[in-house]
């Protein structure tokens, strides 16, 4: 023992020599090597081994082999067939490249990246899976809901203006249009040549739009006459097209209808102090006497009933898009934690943490799962109202609860939008409450389960 320090010894001094050759930094470093070999020294065998043993653990924990972030926990992903993962992999190269960069800044300013719509239009993901004759590709939903997921979990802003093109305005023209409005409209939008807006909610009606909208519309001759007012119409500012619902003065039923944007008596608001969804441009919309052609009523709209179907549609791709936030946020705080360092170890170390992070990834593998499922239901055709309400119920609770615990975990960290989680935490409420609030779409399921209606 005594020829192991003597020789230590001599091995110290030879590196101060070195050392003081080489930097202040290097010298600075052995400096305190000498008190701590003199600790040693003094040490008895067993405590020596003990330290030993410590020093073996903190090791292992400075250096842990991190796992890569995946949260797609249970492979969903391998539901879809390959050449769907190739165009899964073809967004999430997108939205990284175009988007992930320019997403913060956008979501302060409140701005929407208009330069994004032609390199997102040579993405080829509008219209999936409508048939070819309309430009579409006949592909599943279940791969038009992971593009959905994917775009949400880098900006759930670009997901919604995605959403309220591809999903609304244009599944109101599929689900509703006659041939003829199918074949003129639907092809120039997939091309997002055109891009489309829905305008069903109004100032005073939210909840209520099945019991009876403000704005009316009357015929005229071969043409109709609209007035009233909108609200929260997403892509309103810019669109092309906005499809316009109201209440027909003669039968008092809902009608829907292709309106230009520029259309005289048409005018649109931003709305501009919104702590969710920013990039998303907001409207409220005033119409006074709008003329529209009756070749721009929706053929097939004769009641709220046809309004519906189009809202059945867009809530199962708002159930992915929470999916799809829940995931942006769980994958960007794991890696956090991971890195965070406080009392000299990450805090995923901490039990609490991991119990936290196991908690926001079994929610989230859940909402997958249910939502996949839906999709599936949809594409055998026999997806209901009740099934898509209750996906929608379940994802966006669940999406709430996961960036929230997403901005916990990051500490004061969680409150910058610098930091990402914060926006995800607000874009969350948004999807809460559009497409129905969670209380109607509970309702919708309630009225299925019980045969009782509870909505007034
Ligand atoms: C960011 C954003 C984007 C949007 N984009 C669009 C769009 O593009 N096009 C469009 O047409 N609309 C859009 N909307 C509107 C959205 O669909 C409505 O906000 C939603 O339907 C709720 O209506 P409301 O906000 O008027 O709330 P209200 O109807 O006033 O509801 C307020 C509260 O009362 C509850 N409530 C209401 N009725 C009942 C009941 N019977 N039982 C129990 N509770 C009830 C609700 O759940 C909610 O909690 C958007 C909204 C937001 C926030």
């Amino acid at each position: 023992m005594e020829s192991f320090w003597s020789d230590l010894g001599d091995k110290m001094k030879g590196a101060y020599e070195d050392a003081e050759k080489r930097s202040k930094k290097d010298l600075h470093m052995l400096s305190n090597i000498p008190s701590i070999l003199s600790f040693l020294k003094d040490m008895n065998q067993e405590d020596l081994l003990l330290l030993l043993d410590q020093a073996r653990k903190i090791k292992k924990r400075k250096n842990p082999k991190k796992p890569p972030i995946n949260g797609d926990f249970y492979n969903m992903r391998d539901k879809l067939e390959p050449e769907d993962r190739v165009k899964i992999d073809e967004v999430r190269a997108f939205m990284l490249k175009e988007v992930e960069p320019i997403a913060n800044d956008y979501w302060m300013r409140g701005e929407f990246p208009m330069h994004i719509i032609p390199k997102m239009r040579d993405l080829n993901i509008i219209g999936l899976t409508y048939e070819k004759k309309y430009g579409g590709q006949e592909r599943s939903n279940l791969l038009e809901g992971m593009i959905g997921e994917e775009i949400a979990r880098v900006d759930t802003s670009t997901c919604t203006f995605f959403g309220v093109h591809s999903g609304l305005a244009l599944n109101s023209i599929y689900i509703c249009g006659s041939e003829e409005q199918r074949m003129e409209f639907i092809p120039p939008m997939i091309r997002m040549e055109k891009i489309g807006a829905f305008a069903l909610t109004e100032p005073d009606v939210g909840s209520a739009a099945s019991m009876g909208l403000k704005t009316t519309c009357r015929r005229e001759g071969d043409r109709w006459i609209i007035s009233g007012e909108k609200k929260w119409i997403g892509n309103a500012t810019f669109a092309d097209y906005i499809i316009v619902w109201a209440k027909d003065e003669e039968d008092s039923q809902v009608k829907g209808f292709i309106v230009d944007r520029e259309t005289p008596g048409l005018t649109t608001e931003k709305i501009e102090d919104k702590m969710s969804l920013r990039i998303v441009q907001n409207a409220l919309i005033h119409m006074v006497d709008v003329e529209v052609p009756e070749s721009r009523r929706l053929q097939n709209a004769n009641s709220f009933k046809d309004t519906a179907k189009v809202l059945k549609m867009t809530r199962a791709g708002v159930a992915w898009q929470a999916v799809g936030c829940a995931r942006g946020a769980y994958e960007h705080t794991l890696g956090y934690t991971m890195d965070r360092m406080q009392f000299g170890r990450p805090i995923a170390s901490f039990q609490i943490t991991q119990d936290m992070l196991a908690q926001m990834l079994s929610q989230l593998t859940a909402m997958q799962c249910l939502v996949g499922r839906l999709s599936e239901l949809l594409d055998q055709g026999v997806m209901n109202d009740e099934q898509a309400s209750i996906a929608k119920v379940f994802a966006t609770v669940g999406c709430r609860a996961i960036t929230s615990m997403s901005r916990e975990l990051m500490g004061g960290n969680g409150i910058l939008i610098s930091n990402k989680v914060a926006r995800f935490l607000g874009d969350a409420e948004a999807l809460y409450s559009y497409e129905g609030t969670k209380q109607i779409n509970s309702l919708v399921v309630g009225r299925a389960i019980t045969g009782i209606s509870a909505f007034v």
